[in-house]
């Protein structure tokens, strides 16, 4: 099974791919995750990468379509993968359709989470992670049990994404809005995409995602 997650930033991806890898054994294809790691260890992609990232603009089709190769190179022939945050633009869903194709793969599902955008910035801006164990939080809807220790582990360290901040936070959407909504009519066309609303509590999603790809 191979599946897209789309959405604009915030919406929830991570969440959902991170809770279909555990139900699943799917592989969670991230091209954020892929790119912050880059950027993390100074590989040239990464220095590509890190300034449009932090701006919230959209890193080459290029760069992002080679990674997603690479990654399902390593991966066995029989497990499925799920897309979160990549196609994003049409050169990219294309660039996919070839991938998938070469390795004699095929899209089962695309996913949309429908969201509303003045909450989503609420919610990234206030997202924060333990820099120790990853687990995530929120300023508001998710503080740790004791302010500054990790409820998982105890960590005292936390830290926030730098392009979660407001004004890159609207340029990610407008950007989602502008290059990755147009990539829905290829699929449309094949039949294969859904509709969620993003904005309900994460188990309503889970539950939605399950019923589609039942
Ligand atoms: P994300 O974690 O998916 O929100 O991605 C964070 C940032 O990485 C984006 O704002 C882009 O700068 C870059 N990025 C991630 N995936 C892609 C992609 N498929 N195409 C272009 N840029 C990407």
């Amino acid at each position: 099974m191979n599946i897209i997650l789309l959405g604009p930033p915030g919406a929830g991806k991570g969440t959902q791919s991170q809770r279909l890898v555990d139900r699943h054994g799917l592989k969670q294809l991230s091209t954020g995750d892929m790119l912050r790691a880059a950027v993390k260890a100074g590989t040239p992609v990464g220095l590509q990468a890190k300034a449009v990232m932090e701006a919230g603009q959209l890193v080459s089709d290029e760069i992002v379509s080679a990674l997603i190769g690479d990654e399902l190179d390593a991966m066995g022939e029989g497990q499925g993968a799920i897309f979160d945050g990549y196609p994003r633009t049409t050169p990219q869903a294309h660039a996919l359709d070839a991938i998938l194709a070469e390795r004699g793969r095929r899209l089962d599902h695309v996913i949309e989470l429908d969201v509303d955008e003045d909450a989503l910035v609420e919610r990234i801006t206030g997202r924060f992670t333990c820099g120790a164990c990853g687990k995530g939080y929120h300023d508001q809807f998710e503080r740790p049990a004791v302010d500054g220790t990790c409820d998982r582990c105890g960590g005292h360290e936390f830290k926030r994404r730098p392009d979660d901040n407001e004004q890159t936070v609207r340029t990610r959407l407008a950007e989602y809005r502008a290059k990755t909504q147009p990539i829905l009519p290829i699929y449309d066309a094949r039949g294969i995409v859904a509709h969620i609303d993003g904005m309900a509590d994460m188990d309503h999603v889970t539950a939605a995602i399950e019923a589609i790809i039942a």
